[in-house]
């Protein structure tokens, strides 16, 4: 397999084209943007002016998207800590959750003194929804560039579920951990449409909504709720346009009691299934989900090219794999 010869893109990768060097597209326009510390502090001012309008109007300033990794414990005492905003944190627990994650969440949420909503969706209809995720056709090409099926199923009804509480609860931002390889700079403040939200809605909702019915119906707006286009909150991901140092990332939760899971493999620190999700993946493309964004991570210096490589070509723990596969029902 050849990869480039900056990031750890594989030549099987869909949209990849690499130069005479051997260096990729993806590089190649990183390099030519200019100053990406004066477009970093350009989002941070927009948020900043932004929370001169809208804190303080409602109960919460923020409701964040808090898996128990470590980049949104992270991001959630950044919220409360360095922004000093009134947070509402909610985690989504799609049945795979490391015991390890779940303590961390309790821990962390205590010890920042947030409150806290978990999201339990019924778990015979997550069964049948990630199962779907693995044997049917659900997503763009584009999308499975930068997360799996599975990944893209649970996100996807993350981002709704939470969409849908803000606008309940007139939470006037949204906040996610991604890290600066996942997201880029360019959308870390970024107002919902509720047009735009309405036609995702509609590409995720339909096939959905086909094999599984109404039941899906709890985890996605209602008509009524794309009438006020007004009241969409803001999605921020702050880490894009903060300095973002793993060493430094790590040192702070530990802080707060966070500690790393010795059950998950090492492109998450919070989901069992992601091993899992991540074999498929690559059974089915012939690359690594999480490609993409080591990829931008190992660009921006996070990580060395050899260190995102290791954390690629990594297999996941057969044992935890078996385990998830069990409980899916997919084994014989
Ligand atoms: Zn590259």
């Amino acid at each position: 397999m050849k990869y480039c010869i900056r990031c750890v893109l594989p030549e099987n990768f869909p949209t990849i084209d690499f130069d005479e060097n051997g260096l990729c597209n993806y590089c190649r326009t990183f390099e030519k943007e200019k100053n990406p510390q004066e477009v970093k502090s350009r989002h941070r001012e927009k948020f900043e002016r932004l929370l001169e309008t809208h804190r303080g109007k409602k109960d919460y300033d923020v409701l964040m998207a808090y898996s128990g990794g470590k980049d949104s414990t992270y991001t959630l005492d950044i919220f409360k800590n360095h922004f000093g905003l009134r947070v509402l944190a909610l985690s989504f627990d799609h049945g795979f959750m490391s015991p390890y994650a779940m303590r961390n969440i309790n821990t962390v949420v205590e010890r920042l003194g947030i409150d806290h909503v978990i999201f339990k969706p019924n778990f015979e209809l997550m069964k049948k929804l990630f199962t779907l995720s693995v044997t049917g056709n659900l997503y763009s090409k584009k999308s499975l560039e930068r997360a799996s099926t599975i990944c893209s199923s649970c996100m996807n009804l993350v981002k709704f579920i939470a969409l849908k509480l803000s606008l309940e609860k007139e939470i006037p931002f949204i906040g996610y951990g991604w890290s600066p390889g996942q997201a880029p700079v360019q959308s870390s403040v970024m107002k919902n449409s509720a047009a735009f939200a309405k036609a995702t809605q509609k590409v995720l909702y339909d096939p959905l909504h086909e094999k599984l019915g109404d039941a899906i119906n709890p985890y996605f707006l209602s008509t009524e709720d794309f009438n006020d286009a007004d009241k969409f909150p803001y999605n921020i991901h702050p880490l894009a346009f903060l300095d973002y140092d793993e060493e430094r990332i790590y040192g702070r939760i530990r802080e707060l009691g966070w500690q790393p899971p010795q059950d998950t493999d090492p492109n998450s620190t919070n989901c069992l299934m992601n091993a899992f999700a991540n074999q498929v993946h690559q059974q089915q493309h012939g690359f690594h989900p999480y490609a993409f964004e080591v990829a931008g991570l190992v660009r921006m210096g996070v990580m060395s090219r050899d260190e995102g490589l290791a954390r690629l070509n990594k297999a996941g723990d057969e044992t935890v794999i078996q385990a998830v596969k069990s409980k899916l029902g997919l084994t014989k």
